[in-house]
């Protein structure tokens, strides 16, 4: 794999090295004592250097930390293993488009009392980056414009909110393979669910459905986009 990717040295601003760490305390990773040398130890001179990370104060060795964060998706963003707190943020690889929301004069299922919220997603295909699955390849891009429908409500302009802040972070939509439609090299949509009927539900994408916007803000909160993320 070329895949560009993003090193913990990013993180640096986050994980404080501890000189002395406790002597009774437990790697979560390894589960060796902190002061003894990591269970991850290649005898270099890392071996008995303990990060700590800033915001919740969990410890490990530096070279099971790195070897976590190596091993999984390296998109600049650490998760604590211990208590899941989310350091930096996840960024994705959601291909160059365009990104438009409106305000339409008519009531979803269920949100009879206010209007809606439409936003139109617009991506054409184009050739694959380094930090796509196969570099340099083309991809094809089916069905846009795709449109999300959200009720004009304080919960649903918050969510409004956070996906623009998805789209930013390029993680509405992946290039990979389509489950509907089995073609490879294809944009699909990446685990942010929207709400792409209007007046119907023949999808299962429609409403109504009183639990989709708490849905879709743990879907969000899961790529680390929260309430945090926005302007107060
Ligand atoms: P996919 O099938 O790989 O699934 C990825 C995610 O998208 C899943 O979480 C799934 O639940 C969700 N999803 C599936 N269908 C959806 C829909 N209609 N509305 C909202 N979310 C949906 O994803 P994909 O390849 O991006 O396909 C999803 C949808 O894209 C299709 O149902 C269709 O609306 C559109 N599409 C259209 C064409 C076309 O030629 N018109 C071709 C491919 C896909
Ligand atoms: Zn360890
Ligand atoms: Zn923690």
């Amino acid at each position: 794999k070329t895949n560009k990717t993003v090193s913990l040295d990013s993180l640096s601003n986050y994980i404080e090295t501890l000189e002395t760490p406790p002597a009774d305390e437990d790697c979560c990773i390894c589960c060796e004592k902190l002061i003894e040398a990591s269970g991850h130890s290649s005898d270099t001179v890392d071996d008995h250097v303990v990060y700590k990370l800033d915001k919740c104060s969990h410890m490990f060795h530096k070279l099971c930390l790195t070897a976590m964060y190596d091993s999984g998706a390296k998109d600049g963003h650490l998760q604590c293993p211990t208590c899941k707190t989310i350091y930096g943020e996840k960024v994705g690889n959601c291909p160059k488009g365009e990104l438009e929301y409106k305000f339409i004069d008519t009531q979803l299922p269920g949100y009879e009392d206010c209007q809606t919220i439409q936003i139109i997603y617009n991506i054409h295909g184009g050739t694959q980056g380094p930090e796509h699955p196969h570099p340099g390849k083309r991809f094809t891009a089916r069905g846009f414009p795709r449109i999300g429908y959200l009720p004009d409500c304080d919960k649903g302009r918050k969510v409004l909110q956070l996906l623009l802040v998805a789209w930013k972070r390029r993680l509405t939509f992946t290039i990979g393979s389509s489950t509907t439609t089995g073609e490879d090299n294809t944009v699909t949509w990446n685990e942010i669910h929207h709400k792409t009927e209007l007046g119907s539900n023949y999808s299962g994408h429609g409403y109504p459905d009183p639990n989709y916007l708490d849905n879709v803000l743990l879907e969000l909160a899961v790529h680390g986009i929260t309430e945090k993320d926005l302007p107060s």
